[in-house]
């Protein structure tokens, strides 16, 4: 058995054979016997094609991988008509005297090689797509058609690279998942992959001697068994069916509106605690990101990541998310969340100390970093900001404060943004106390059960000789989640769960009772939740408050 590791981009599992897939070499001359004004003439007509077959795929695209995910193609047909790159070309043509497909293929080359050279992540995988309408002009000019994905008995695809309009093309009865020694997990080609669920690695080095050998792509574990042992075969056999039938669950629930039977509404997000959790919350089909711990971002960094690194990772995480809520949470960091570079003293009672919202007031030029970051990811999607660890109106108003002065700072600048919805998490018992004076600053409340537990119990959560004494279903929170609603509502403020409390099924039918709009659990938890909430039938008793 040999195994290989890449980089998952879907929580699923392939057996069947290899099957590595080469595109057709293309034949390219460079110079012409034409003329220039000919070649340029060949380029137009070609150009033009290319962009039929885009608006083409594009439908193609909307019914299998939805809208947003379909305005990949969009931004193909934008891409060709890019004045730089066409510009390009025609300059190619008339200096060199060159063909058409040798020009197109020339300043497909080098604009993919300056995207790959650049820092930010999402603009490196752009250079695929580069590629990607490079290849589709070229196609059109040597008559050779658009790029045809391999059929026969079902495999798993092994390829250099996967470009986004081969990759919407797959045939899923025929694809069994696929293998690229390229690519990124952020790319677009793995965003449709998602999508369209087919399980697949990147970044895997493999040799042509894989061709038509058994294997196994365990998504799970980012790795790939070639001629697993039977032990091994039987075992994946038997975690593929778990995976089907979590599928299944999915595919009974997919856009399906968390209505219970007698039609009252919840919205179930994700949290996320790293980016590679935002493909998980996208694959269980949550509505959105209800709790981005962005300190992950800190936690993994030697230093203070700059504005432009939390840019890149904002955004991407907005894009992946197409449109649906990403609720980003300001720096909680403190406590047992600890950075180096912070420098932060040695403390006798953490959980009670220098933390969150209070690292952030007192340390503007961090938290500025962070806010203008995000203010400017928000013009990407839709943006959600969330204060962590409030105790006071005037937290939130100096938080808030600052967050406008970034924004009048970003347009001055003439930075792009879009509207932010501004919320705190509801996760002290002083916050609960005065919800209804925090509720006419904000828009949302997201209640933090697992400190709210912590500091309504004066418990360590992180002791675990309190486990027993640790009861988050104790009358005290759960009266302090019922004011909070309560508050929240009587000042238009909705309110969420995104602490662990919001998956426990056995409270689903009291929180929806009790009136939470949203609730907020880790990824894996988003479709059995769902299930259980559009079997519930609330009644006539879905009025009455809890008790
Ligand atoms: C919470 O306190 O409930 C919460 C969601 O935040 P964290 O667990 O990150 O403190
Ligand atoms: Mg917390």
């Amino acid at each position: 058995m040999q195994v290989a590791t890449g980089k998952s981009i879907l929580n699923g599992i392939a057996i069947g054979p290899l099957r590595i897939h080469k595109r057709a070499e293309m034949k390219i001359s460079m110079t012409s016997a034409l003329t220039p004004e000919k070649e340029l003439a060949r380029f137009k007509e070609a150009r033009l094609k290319a962009q039929e077959q885009l608006g083409k795929l594009y439908e193609k695209a909307l019914e299998k991988v939805g809208e947003d995910n379909a305005a990949i193609f969009e931004i193909h047909q934008m891409l060709l008509d890019d004045v730089d790159y066409t510009d390009a070309v025609k300059n190619v043509i008339e200096t060199q005297n060159a063909t058409a497909e040798y020009a197109v293929t020339a300043t497909g080359d080098s604009f993919a090689a300056a995207f790959a050279a650049l820092e930010d992540a999402y603009m490196r995988a752009r250079s695929v797509d580069i590629k990607d309408i490079s290849h589709r002009v070229v196609n059109v000019l040597l008559g050779s058609g658009d790029a045809q994905m391999p059929d026969g008995q079902p495999a798993i695809l092994v390829a250099d690279d996967l470009t986004p309009s081969e990759t919407v093309q797959l045939d899923r009865s025929k694809i069994l998942g696929f293998i690229t020694r390229h690519g990124s997990s952020n790319s677009h080609t793995a965003i449709l992959a998602r999508t369209m669920n087919i399980p697949a690695l990147v970044g895997v080095d493999f040799d042509e001697s894989w061709d038509g050998r058994l294997a196994v792509l365990d998504g799970y574990n980012s790795r790939v068994y070639i001629e697993p042992t039977a032990g091994l075969l039987s075992a994946m056999e038997e975690k593929r069916k778990g995976h089907l039938k979590q599928e299944a669950l999915l595919q009974g629930l997919k856009r399906k509106p968390n209505v219970t039977l007698d039609g009252r509404e919840i919205k179930v997000y994700a949290n996320t605690g790293n980016v590679e959790d935002v493909g998980l919350a996208l694959q269980n089909d949550a509505q959105g990101i209800g709790l981005f711990r962005s300190e992950f971002l800190y936690l993994d960094s030697e230093d203070y990541p700059t504005e432009d690194q939390q840019f890149a990772i904002y955004k991407r995480v907005v894009e992946t998310m197409a449109g649906k809520k990403v609720i980003i949470r300001t720096l909680d960091i403190g406590a047992d969340k600890q950075a180096d570079y912070f420098n932060l003293d040695k403390e006798e009672n953490p959980a009670l100390g220098y933390r969150a919202i209070r690292i952030c007031l007192t340390r503007r030029d961090v938290f500025k970093q962070q806010l203008r970051a995000i203010l400017r990811a928000s013009a990407f999607g839709t943006v959600s900001i969330m204060f962590p660890m409030v105790i006071s109106v005037r937290e939130v108003r100096d938080a808030k404060e600052i967050l406008e002065e970034c924004r009048a700072e970003l347009q001055a600048e003439g930075a792009a943004m879009g509207r932010v919805e501004v919320g705190i998490m509801v996760e002290t018992p002083a916050a609960v106390m005065i919800a209804d004076e925090l509720a006419e600053e904000v828009e949302f409340f997201s209640l933090g059960t697992n400190d709210l537990t912590q500091y309504t119990l004066a418990i360590d959560r992180q002791n675990p000789k309190l486990d027993t004494f640790y009861d988050p279903h104790h009358p005290a929170v759960l009266r302090m989640i019922r004011q909070t609603v309560e508050a929240g509502h009587r000042h238009n403020c909705w309110v969420g769960i995104c602490g662990e409390l919001g998956a426990d099924q056995t409270l689903t039918e009291t929180f929806l009772r009790m009136g939470l709009d949203e609730l907020s659990v880790s990824p894996a938890a988003v479709l059995p939740l769902r299930k259980l909430i559009r079997s519930l039938d609330l009644g006539q008793e879905a009025k009455k408050t809890f008790e």
